[in-house]
């Protein structure tokens, strides 16, 4: 049987918000990015799988878009019964471009039946201080900014063609903050040249900014990207699957218990995982995560607020 929770994740988050389960719709609100659109490059980062790294489900209007997700879901024994969701803006970066199309986006968003929560995706160099005050003063009290950090190490960042260095993302963080916008920073493990090392000193970085929610997603390597082509001559290797859930465990130790944990592993879209094999079995990742934690007796926190015992060890089970 599995133990107590050991972490606040995305889904007991939602429950204890509004008193039942909120299942999430991603988007693609057609957004497009500088590192794709020549401002910065056209390669992309080297991870990047063309899609901006979100899998979607076709395009057309945000509306249409969420029909077909509504329609997928109310076929599905688990999800059949859901009335609440959030939209997950997740394609390319969608704060990129000028302010009025952010706020169009949202007001778009706010006619989405049964929409009572958002996620908008972007990079920590497409925002400013009129972006936040429109993402501010949104109408969700669960609006999240979701961030691609990805590593606070500049020379990874150089490699993989970033094309913002980590102190893009700290003043990021601090603008957010600043604005009362709540952000989930996305951070990566096994990027090309870090060892395990680098991944928590990224992860211990972040715990000391002001981060409401975190994702941690192991690197995998999509076909036709520029970090498989690396893969294959030889310049990278995959993390093995005991490895990430060690370091995707401990690094959960370095948050404080309050930051939501959004996500634990990557889902590689169906057909684009090149490698590792183990990307594709996420319930068997996150199975392994809470074995490390379990084995270790570690928890969200433990390294951070120093709690005398497992704050989560009482909560509502997550599912
Ligand atoms: S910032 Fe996002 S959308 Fe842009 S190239 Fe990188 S991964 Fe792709």
């Amino acid at each position: 049987m599995k133990g107590a929770p050991r972490y606040r994740s995305l889904d007991s988050h939602f429950r204890a918000t509004f008193g039942e389960k909120a299942q999430k719709i991603t988007l693609d609100a057609g957004s497009d990015c500088p590192n794709r659109d020549g401002t910065l490059s056209r390669g992309g980062c080297s991870f990047c799988n063309g899609e901006g790294s979100g899998p979607g489900l076709g395009l057309g209007t945000l509306r249409a878009q969420w029909d077909r997700w509504r329609a997928r879901y109310a076929a599905m024994p688990r999800l059949r019964n859901a009335r609440l969701f959030i939209g997950y803006v997740q394609s390319f970066s969608n704060t990129y471009g000028p302010a009025s199309r952010l706020a169009a986006m949202l007001r778009e968003l706010e006619e989405l039946p049964g929409l009572v929560g958002v996620c908008v995706g972007t990079r920590p160099d497409c925002l400013d201080e009129e972006k936040m005050a429109i993402m501010a003063s949104s109408p969700w009290s669960e609006f999240w900014l979701e961030l691609g950090v990805q590593t606070f190490n500049d020379a990874t960042l150089l490699r993989v063609n970033r094309g913002h260095a980590a102190a893009a993302s700290e003043r990021a963080l601090a603008l957010a903050a600043r604005f009362g916008v709540k952000t989930c920073a996305h951070l990566m493990a096994g990027l090309p040249g870090e060892s395990g090392e680098d991944f928590l000193a990224s992860a211990r970085r972040l715990a000391e900014l002001p981060v409401a929610g975190v994702k941690l997603h192991n690197l995998y390597f999509p076909r036709g990207t520029a970090v498989d082509a690396e893969r294959l001559a030889g310049g990278v290797r995959p993390l093995d699957q005991e490895e990430y859930a060690f370091l995707a465990a401990r690094a959960l130790t370095f948050f404080p218990s309050r930051a939501v944990i959004h996500r634990l592993c990557a889902d590689p879209a169906p057909g684009e995982l090149a490698a590792p094999d183990w990307a594709a079995r996420k319930r068997e990742t996150l199975d392994m995560i809470d074995a490390a934690l379990e084995y270790n007796d570690w928890w969200q926190g433990k390294a951070c607020d120093v709690p005398d015992r497992n704050p989560f060890a009482t909560a509502a089970p997550t599912s």
